[in-house]
Formats: C-alpha cells, sequence, structure tokens
C-alpha cells in the first residue's frame, strides 16, 4: 500500500511514509524547511508570474525574502494549501503571514491569501476538487461503462436465447458432425425451417450427450432461422449466462474496490 508524498509527488511506501515526510520538514541552517508542499508539477499553475507579487518584506526585522516559485505556482492553483505562517529568512523562521508585505504591491500577504481563497469559491465551482479527485473517478466511471456493456451484452444474448427457447418454432435436426475440445462436445446439426430451406446450427455440451445421425430437438425464430439452437442446451447456456453476469459484477466489485484503496485519496 503506497501513498503519495505532498513533497515530492512520489508514491512511497505506508510503513515508511512518516520517515520519508520527515525528511522533507527537516529544518535547514538557516531555519527553513527543507521542502515545502507544493501542487503536483503538471497541475501547477502554467502561466506567467508578471505582476505576481514574489519578494516580501518584514518589518520587524527589516528583511525581505523571495517566495519559491514551485509554491507560488502553487498556491495560485489552490489558496488553501499553506497555513498562515511564512517563512521569514531574517527571523530565521516561520512568521505570520499578516507581519509580512509584497515588495511589489504593499499588501499583506495574509490579505493577499485571503483574496486567492475568496476568488477561488467563486470561480469555476467544484475546479480544485475535480483536480484532486479526477483520477479515482476517472477510474469508477472506466468500471461502471465496461460493467454496463458487458452485462448490456450478456443479457442481450440471454434475452435472445430465451425468446427463441420460450417462442422459437419446433423443428428435428439431425447431427451431421461432431467435434471435442478439452472443454465441450460441439455438435454441428441441420434442419428445415418452416419455408423447407436447410439450416445449419452449432450447439455444445460439457457431457457427450449425442453422436453423429441422432436426432436433436431444434428451435428456430420463425422471423430469423439462422438464430436456432438444440432446445435443452441453450438452456445451459441461459443459466451460465445469468451466473457469469452475476460473477463478473462481483468480481469487478473486488477489483474496483482493491484500486480505490490501493489508490492515494488525493490525486
Ligand atoms: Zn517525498
Ligand atoms: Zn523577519
Amino acid at each position: 500500500m503506497k501513498k503519495q508524498c505532498p513533497f515530492c509527488h512520489q508514491q512511497i511506501f505506508a510503513l515508511v511514509y512518516n520517515s520519508h515526510i520527515a525528511q522533507h520538514t527537516e529544518r535547514l541552517p538557516d531555519g527553513q524547511q527543507k521542502d515545502h508542499y507544493t501542487v503536483p508539477p503538471n497541475q501547477r499553475y502554467q502561466g506567467s508570474l508578471e505582476g505576481v507579487p514574489q519578494i516580501y518584506y518584514h518589518a520587524k526585522c527589516g528583511m525581505a525574502t523571495r517566495m519559491p516559485e514551485e509554491i507560488i505556482r502553487s498556491y495560485l492553483v489552490n489558496p488553501f494549501l499553506y497555513n498562515n505562517t511564512t517563512f521569514c529568512s531574517g527571523c530565521h523562521n516561520y512568521v505570520p503571514s499578516k507581519e509580512l508585505t509584497w515588495t511589489e504591491t504593499g499588501e499583506r500577504l495574509s490579505d493577499y491569501t485571503a483574496r486567492l481563497q475568496e476568488a477561488a469559491r467563486h470561480i469555476s465551482f467544484g475546479k480544485l476538487p475535480k483536480q484532486s479527485i479526477g483520477k479515482r473517478n476517472r477510474v469508477v466511471r472506466t468500471f461502471l461503462v465496461v460493467w454496463s456493456v458487458v452485462v448490456f451484452s450478456m443479457m442481450g444474448n440471454w434475452n435472445r436465447d430465451k425468446n427463441l427457447v420460450e417462442d422459437g418454432a419446433p423443428a428435428i435436426g439431425i447431427v451431421k458432425y461432431q467435434t471435442h475440445d478439452s472443454n465441450l462436445y460441439h455438435y454441428y446439426y441441420e434442419f428445415t425451417d418452416n419455408r423447407g430451406v436447410t439450416r445449419t446450427g452449432r450447439a455444445g455440451t460439457r457431457f457427450n450427450r449425442y453422436t453423429v445421425g441422432s436426432q436433436v430437438p431444434v428451435k428456430f425464430l420463425a422471423y430469423d432461422p439462422t438464430v436456432n439452437c438444440v432446445e435443452p442446451v441453450r438452456r445451459e447456456k441461459m443459466h451460465d449466462d445469468l451466473s457469469a453476469v452475476v460473477f463478473l459484477s462481483v468480481f469487478m466489485a473486488i477489483i474496483l474496490g482493491v484500486i480505490l484503496f490501493v489508490m492515494p485519496k488525493n490525486t
């Protein structure tokens, strides 16, 4: 089981996750944390930073500090990422953002962040959450689509077989030849439909039921005699189709559960 590291964005084994995080949050000699949370590189703000304030001033110590670019590009897409302290290179420590002002605009950092957060609440509602749960959503959606297609086609076959068995016209077929593989015995039979046309069909059973020359009870759709079956054989297949749908649904639900469990929640 792995988790995504919010500092370096690598997948980290849960067992060593805490010690891995500790490496990132280690303090450097100047008092700054070695690394900071960021938004994954491909989701960061990609536009120009022209006109975006980047250097802030701390009146208490008289020093200015440059905001790292990856942090700027992160809070521009997610202004909720950081808490309300910011590193000051004069104090060698994290100080309240309300004590810091941008040299470019004179605005307090705390007001600036509040403004970004307010804007994020208004622009394209749902943009941030969508970005953060997109991958999980896509997995769930893909599974549901595949599952519906499989079930739909299986139920289609099942329904056709049901029509055939319930409403099909009866005929007597003759087994023309027979093959078998490791799973099934296959019978190729001929019968005469309601218009006197000779038709062929195929059936399979798990046990050797007929021999060449055997008469078999055939059913066919009067409006399309190419759809036909050996009645008791096809009935078995109907049950197989139904249990396959149930089996597949359970199987896919388990796989989906495992994938969602293993997948980090914030990707
Ligand atoms: Zn990391
Ligand atoms: Zn300071």
